[in-house]
């Protein structure tokens, strides 16, 4: 089954402690979608300008991509640029230029009414609800958000959780919308406020999933050398939607979601060895899947006698 992914395309300028890139592909939707089609067909939707690299329009298409709800405006794709700190997990943002992205509706072509899978990355909730007024109740959606819309529209978050099957965020994302310090009180707090699962993120240290009675720790893949964090979070999202739309024939349950999450971090943990979506471009499911094999290893241990 297919994925439906919504969210920004844009051009990111990344400045790390030893680095610095401009004008390379990024935006929550490119590394959800590129990260989906690792298991499954994705369908995208957003917006860029008419300044929009070929390049990049030809990657998606290499990656069989459906591109009909790509809207290409007149005038500038959305801008972004960060910079890392030393310990590339905490960044400050230097800039973000809506651009075309300021007015954007998404608005979905009539053959992805009915898509079954559904991954709203990361954008404004009012605009996440909106593409969920043109579906017909998918089978399974998945929401990605940020501390911007947890401190400029709640109200509009709140309203859309009650919507979702699953909610996506990092560890401090979910501290703010909880206002708990614990992550364990965190998860249960935000499933009561919808999602039947919530997926906390925790950067070099793995995540949490949690759902009804169920709970699961997936580790982070031990690496080295991180050359760029950014769209990890993105790409481990549109790696558990891809997964889920791949093997799932009946309810989604939660050892399909045990599983999801880890393809999710292997994806996201290939995607951070370079920047932007370099390392997605000469990945392959043999290196996917020997990974997920060096995870199961790492998280296996025996009862003791
Ligand atoms: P992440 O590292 O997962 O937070 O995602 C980084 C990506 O989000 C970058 O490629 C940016 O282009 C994109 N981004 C940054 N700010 C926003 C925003 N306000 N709305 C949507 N996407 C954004």
């Amino acid at each position: 089954m297919s994925v439906l992914v919504v969210g920004s395309i844009g051009l990111d300028t990344v400045k790390t402690p030893l680095d610095e890139k401009a004008d390379l592909l990024g935006g929550s939707a490119s590394y959800a979608a590129v990260g989906a089609s690792f298991f499954t067909d994705v369908k995208l939707v957003g917006v860029v300008g008419d300044d929009f690299p070929q390049d990049h329009v030809d990657y998606f298409k290499q990656r069989k991509i459906d591109l009909e709800g790509l809207q290409v405006e007149q005038g500038k794709t959305f801008r972004w640029s960060g910079e890392y700190h030393w310990d590339m997990n905490t960044r400050t943002t230097l800039s973000t230029e809506l651009n075309v992205f300021e007015h954007f509706t998404p608005t979905l072509p009539a053959a992805y009414g009915n898509t079954q899978y559904v991954l709203l990355a990361n954008i404004a909730p009012k605009l996440q609800s909106h593409v969920l007024d043109q579906m017909q109740r998918p089978k399974f959606i998945i929401a990605d958000t940020m501390n911007l819309w947890i401190e400029i529209a709640k109200e509009d978050l709140l309203a859309l959780l009650k919507r979702v099957d699953m909610l996506i965020l990092n560890d401090s994302e979910a501290r703010e919308l909880t206002g708990q310090t614990s992550l364990i009180k965190a998860g249960s707090l935000i499933r009561k406020m919808g999602p039947a699962y919530v997926a906390i993120k925790k950067g070099e240290h793995g995540c949490l999933l949690f759902g009804e009675n169920h709970f699961f720790s997936c580790a982070a893949y031990p690496l080295e050398d991180i050359h760029d964090p950014t769209g990890a979070g993105d790409t481990f999202a549109g790696g558990v939607a891809g997964y889920l739309a791949s093997r799932s024939t009946g309810e989604v349950t939660f050892d399909q979601l045990r599983k999801a999450v880890v393809y999710g971090s292997v994806l996201a943990s290939y995607n951070v060895e370079e920047f932007s979506l370099e390392r997605m471009r000469s990945l392959n499911m043999t290196d996917v899947e020997d990974r997920y094999q060096m995870f199961k290893i790492m998280s296996h241990f025996e009862v003791l006698e």
